[in-house]
């Protein structure tokens, strides 16, 4: 058989659409249409089999923020690999650099008011560590006795991941209603989607109170002694960055602390500098008992997941648990941990966290808010390097695109063509890029996001849509 590389583009394509089941696709469309082949990488753009260059400002997704073709980050590996593969940390076995990056984060992790966070559980993905949380949860209320403290809150539109778990604590309604989601003794409350559901002359604010409010309604149904943990997003991502007013997070703070119940912060897409901090609660000052991260660990260039456990919860678990049955054979995989330390490293010489909380986010808010005089648009608003803008029909009267226009699919179309990756979640389109933007790409950004605009309002005028 010729080597994979050899293929033209039409043969991957033919034998993708025979032999390779892709997460989220629709293979009909996919077997009719051919798969884009991403075939290499530099910097902040990725370039497909037919040599198109492309901005990719979804940081591959949501994971490149230190970007792409990263020497250190394939020497860490390969040095890695040389030495030490794999091995397991079962059976009082441990590895260096898993020990090493769990001390690294323990560091990272700011403590907030009364939590701090000495332990890290490791896995390989989001979704399977958000499957930890359950179980990690639900043995702290065993153990401190209160067996029935079961369920889980989450929101709707919130994504934490595709396992049985991970479906269940989100809130996607397609998700639920393949596969008999959610599992039991999980439950959702609406999300603070201002633009979406502000009602007429209620300000963010009291937007942001009403919406955390449903938590101590939800929590009041089912009995405080019923609820284990609220679980959240600090910024809805694959929702279509649903960003929340100010005075949401300090709201569910309250809420939770009145109630006793955990809060688990899932920041698979908000740590790692993304919002200008290691992690993102510090930047909105909520308390977290058990904090998700994967991707941006190692920016994407292997997996590894796992999650911060707080010390309200580690001091049970550790301390009174016994053996916690549960676990990954890659929990701690070395050549992951070494690539995450490696990537860690870039961030601080880097100073990538910081760079988004300055000058640099300064200059992305700033560029990307100008995106608010477009006639389409309902309203653009971003945070550090995350950003989400509305397609509305009229943007005096707010009036909405149907489902059927798929105007987010067009939109999307444009900016491929155009050589922009950026995502489309329904009548949203949201940006994520490498955190090491220049100015220079910013301002390329802007001008590819303001073109594919310009051409989606142009072909929904052909259209007869606007
Ligand atoms: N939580 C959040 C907030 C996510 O955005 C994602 C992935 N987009 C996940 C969990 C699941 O992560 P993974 O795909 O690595 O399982």
């Amino acid at each position: 058989m010729t080597p994979p590389s050899q293929l033209s583009t039409q043969e991957i394509q033919a034998l993708d659409s025979a032999h390779f089941i892709h997460p989220f696709t629709d293979h009909g469309d996919l077997a009719t249409r051919g798969a884009r082949v991403i075939t290499r990488s530099e910097g902040v753009y990725v370039w497909d089999s037919e040599g198109v260059k492309l901005f990719d400002a979804m940081s591959g997704l949501w994971c490149v923020n230190v970007g792409y073709g990263r020497k250190e980050l394939a020497e860490a590996a390969y040095q890695q690999m040389m030495t030490l593969p794999f091995y397991n940390s079962f059976f009082q076995t441990t590895n260096v650099p898993a020990v090493k990056l769990a001390t690294k984060l323990a560091a990272l992790a700011p403590k907030v008011g009364d939590r701090s966070f000495q332990h890290v559980f490791f896995s390989s993905s989001g979704s399977e560590s958000n499957d930890s949380n359950v179980r990690m949860v639900r043995r702290y209320w065993d153990l401190l006795g209160q067996p029935d403290r079961k369920v889980i809150i989450g929101r709707l539109n919130a994504y934490h991941g595709s396992t049985m778990a991970g479906a269940s604590l989100g809130g996607m309604s397609a998700m639920h209603a393949q596969g008999d989601l959610p599992i039991p003794n999980i439950t959702h409350i609406g999300q603070p989607y201002y633009f979406d559901d502000g009602l007429a002359g209620e300000s963010a604010d009291e937007f942001g109170l009403r919406t955390a409010g449903w938590l101590e309604e939800k929590i009041l149904e089912l009995g405080a002694d019923k609820v284990a943990a609220f679980i959240a997003e600090p910024i809805q991502g694959a929702g279509g960055v649903i960003i929340p007013p100010a005075s949401y997070w300090p709201e569910i703070q309250r809420i939770v602390d009145k109630y006793g119940i955990l809060l688990i912060s899932d920041e698979v897409i908000c740590a790692f500098g993304r919002l200008g901090h290691w992690f993102a609660y510090e930047k909105f000052g909520y308390k977290p008992d058990l904090v998700t991260f994967a991707k941006a660990v190692t920016s994407g260039y292997i997996p590894l997941g796992g999650v911060m456990v707080g010390n309200r919860v580690a001091k049970v678990l550790i301390e009174k648990g016994g053996e916690f049955n549960h676990g990954y054979t890659y929990s701690g995989h070395p050549v992951a941990c070494a690539v995450a330390l490696a990537n860690i490293e870039i961030m601080e010489t880097e100073q990538l966290p910081q760079r988004v909380r300055g000058e640099m986010g300064d200059y992305f808010g700033k560029r990307y808010a100008e995106l608010n005089d477009h006639p389409l648009v309902g309203v653009a608003e971003s945070c550090g390097f995350v950003a989400g803008l509305v397609l509305v029909k009229n943007k005096h009267t707010k009036e909405r695109f149907v489902e059927d226009d798929a105007v987010g699919m067009i939109c999307r179309g444009h900016c491929f063509s155009n050589g922009l990756i950026m995502r489309a979640v329904g009548d949203r389109m949201i940006i994520a890029p490498p955190l090491t933007l220049t100015h220079a790409e910013i301002d390329e950004l802007m001008r590819l996001i303001r073109l594919c605009l310009d051409l989606t309002q142009q072909e929904l005028h052909q259209k007869g849509l606007i």
